[in-house]
């Protein structure tokens, strides 16, 4: 079995140095082995990815030497196909429809005593979990929510082999009830990485630490759906100055910039501590 690993980059900003070495992980993970490297560019957000950070990433990384498979998956053109799976939920009596507004979710928060706070931000309260279909605020826009006390409870115990932790027990509850399809979007992150993974073969998904806990709703969603599980390396972030991990505000090491001060693409390798 040939490996096939995946860079998937939201085209929200510049690449920086520590895209430079997600990408380079997952290209160098797939060379080593003889396997094929994937490039997928996750757009599902209309509000923050912009055609000109894609064409700057596509750019960045050409300079940077990487060669991925054409064409390159867009998430935004393949939204239908994010569709019979959540169909597929659907007949499983897994999802539920939420009206909710985040200033209701919000205020519902404050109310309550007990708010536990999940990898994605406070954890949804239930509000519409039982809410009957054809209630009154049906023709308000809605999303689409996992409900994940069932869903674990029909997937049973999960785990999934990390190259950084080993075997990694599944413990997605602490999502709450994770978004499948936003309001504005047919689909969700996670859904939709977990969906693009399968369908692409991707065999081991390398992606930074920060992206540990999405592992456990991506792994409860691929055993609702039928889906093979990868493999995973969660590799560690590169740190700027001060110890604090880059964010895409940080300009100064964006690959543009560093191409600008006269860096060459062996000394970005260095850079990111490659050899
Ligand atoms: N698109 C995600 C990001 O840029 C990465 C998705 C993934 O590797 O699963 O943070
Ligand atoms: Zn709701």
């Amino acid at each position: 079995m040939t490996v096939v690993t995946r860079f998937a980059p939201s085209p929200t900003g510049y690449l920086h140095l520590g895209h430079a070495y997600a990408a380079l992980f997952a290209f160098d993970a797939a060379r080593h082995d003889g396997g094929r490297f994937l490039l997928r560019i996750e757009d599902i957000d209309p509000e923050r990815c912009r055609p000109e950070f894609e064409d700057a990433i596509l750019d960045d990384l050409a300079w940077l030497g990487l060669e991925w498979e054409t064409p390159v998956r867009r998430q935004s053109e393949c939204l239908d196909d994010y569709a019979g799976p959540l169909e597929r939920l659907e007949a499983m009596g897994l999802v539920y429809s939420c009206y909710c507004t985040r200033r209701e979710i919000q205020e519902e928060i404050a109310r309550a005593h007990h708010a536990p706070h999940g990898p994605d931000g406070p954890v949804y309260p239930g509000i519409c979990r039982d809410r009957p279909e054809n209630d009154a605020a049906a023709d308000r826009v809605f999303a689409l929510r996992l409900r994940m006390d069932e869903a674990i409870e029909e997937a049973g115990p999960l785990t999934w082999t990390d190259a950084a932790r080993g075997e990694v027990a599944a413990e997605p509850g602490m999502f709450g009830d994770a978004v499948l399809a936003r309001k504005d979007v047919p689909t969700s992150y996670h859904l939709a990485v977990t969906v693009d993974d399968a369908l692409q073969g991707v065999s081991m998904v390398t992606r930074g630490e920060d992206l540990f806990e999405a592992t456990h709703v991506h792994r409860l969603l691929q055993a609702l759906l039928g889906f093979p599980t990868p493999r995973y390396h969660h590799h560690p972030l590169i740190k700027g100055e001060a110890g604090k991990r880059l964010a895409k505000r940080d300009k100064a090491l964006t690959l543009r910039a560093l191409r600008a001060a006269g860096k060459n693409p062996d000394e970005i390798r260095a850079l990111a501590g490659f050899e």
